[in-house]
């Protein structure tokens, strides 16, 4: 590496957030100074931080309710169990996506059955249609913030009588045709955890237009039939049909990650605008180097980029390798999904082993080239410009010479 010594290195962080807005603090701190951190810890006339974000993300997404839950992966799990998915159920999902999805899905008892990824890295259509007979729902996974032709998915699903939930932990604020994302299915689900579109820490939102789905996903996050205190919610009737048959999950939000969300939220749209710019300059600097690949984006889709992914077409093993060694040494963490150990938040299906092993083919030979990188705020556009720079170098160079490294570098 020592033609390298000189390289110029980047020294920002890629898992760095930006400190939370001033007015998040002032909120937190009143909630921490009256102490009624529970939801239905109301004092007279007063009405909950989270009843409150509940209104504002359902106006947000144009969703006549919305609840607020402990996290992501609990949203996903309280939407199926809404939908009555239960031990043996099969119910799809895409075979590239994170944990938490297959998770939520085995975590039911229930039998995670994964569809093939196209190019675009979203669902296979008609890979999707051969598996939907006798599935009970379609769990959608928007996966790393791409959509796919929601209008098709949406035929296909109807056709088949297959309900649709909606993944939207990477599309908090993006739209297919206008359509916001989370509103195309019975359900969508989002996550407030550090790593999305709005930091709680941990947290997450599941919005819908079925008062049954969402009076049985309010009784099953623990309310205590404390319903009536909830804004986007069912009316109290329809409540009456499920009170008593309802277990209770608890996974509810507080009142705290609730405050620190309501200013997020009402800046939502300029954060979304920041990232795509980022995106942007990523996309302008990597375009035309050899050997890779940028994912089109489709023109329906209004996305919200936090990250960014590219694909080394049929690139052996090493040579990925070699490239992410490079750019490692360069200051660059890169994430690649063809990884035989996942690392991390990236893993792939094999991993997931408490669903039955399933051949997908075309999923496999997409992952084996697909690498990713996030794109934090705390980054500049020249921050951005600059790691693609070191990227379109970096690439050539292995691309060029073929280069290739046996081993895996060592993890830090
Ligand atoms: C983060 C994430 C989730 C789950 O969110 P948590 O809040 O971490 O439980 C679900 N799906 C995808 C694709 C995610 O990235």
């Amino acid at each position: 590496m020592s033609d390298r010594a000189e390289a110029e290195t980047f020294t920002g962080s890629f898992t760095q957030q930006e400190p939370l807005p001033e007015a998040a603090i002032a909120a937190a701190l009143r909630v921490m100074q009256h102490g009624r951190l529970h939801r239905y810890n109301t004092a007279e006339g007063e009405i909950a931080e989270t009843a409150l974000l509940e209104e504002e993300f359902a106006a947000f997404t144009g969703a006549k309710y919305c609840l607020a839950v402990a996290s992501g992966g609990y949203a996903l799990g309280c939407a199926l169990r809404a939908l009555g998915i239960g031990p043996g159920d099969p119910v799809l999902t895409n075979a590239f996506t994170l944990a938490p999805v297959p998770g939520a899905i085995a975590a039911l008892g229930a039998t995670p059955v994964f569809v093939e990824t196209t190019e675009a890295l979203t669902i296979d259509m008609d890979d999707l249609a051969a598996k939907a007979p006798g599935a009970k729902a379609l769990l959608l996974s928007h996966m790393r913030g791409h959509i796919c032709d929601m209008d098709r998915l949406m035929a296909v699903c109807d056709a088949a009588g297959l309900p649709v939930v909606e993944d939207c932990a990477h599309t908090m604020g993006a739209a297919w045709k206008g359509v916001p994302s989370g509103r195309h299915g019975v359900m969508g689900c989002y996550s407030t955890q550090t790593y999305k579109h709005m930091n709680s820490g941990e947290g997450g939102l599941i919005v819908s237009d079925d008062a049954d789905l969402m009076a049985r996903a309010i009784l099953l996050s623990g309310s205590y039939m404390l319903y009536p205190r909830h804004r986007a919610a069912p009316p109290p009737e329809a409540f009456e049909a499920v009170r008593y048959l309802t277990p209770n999950v608890s996974g509810r939000m507080d009142n705290l990650r609730a405050a620190i969300l309501r200013p997020q939220l009402a800046d939502l749209p300029r954060q979304c605008a920041r990232w795509n710019a980022l995106y942007r300059v990523m996309e302008a600097g990597l375009a035309g180097t050899p050997g890779l690949r940028l994912i089109e984006r489709p023109a329906g889709e209004d996305y919200v980029a936090s990250s960014f992914q590219f694909l080394l077409p049929d690139w052996p093993a090493g040579r990925v390798r070699a490239l992410l060694a490079r750019a490692a040494a360069r200051g660059v963490e890169l994430k690649w999904f063809g990884a035989a150990e996942p690392q991390g938040f990236t893993s792939r299906h094999e991993s997931w082993r408490y669903a039955p092993a399933q051949q997908l083919p075309a999923t496999d030979r997409i992952l084996a080239g697909l690498i990713d990188l996030r794109l934090p705020l705390t980054f500049s556009e020249a921050d951005v410009a600059f790691i693609a720079r070191i990227l379109r170098e970096e690439v050539a160079a292995v691309f060029q010479s073929g280069e290739e490294l046996a081993e895996a570098p060592a993890a830090d």
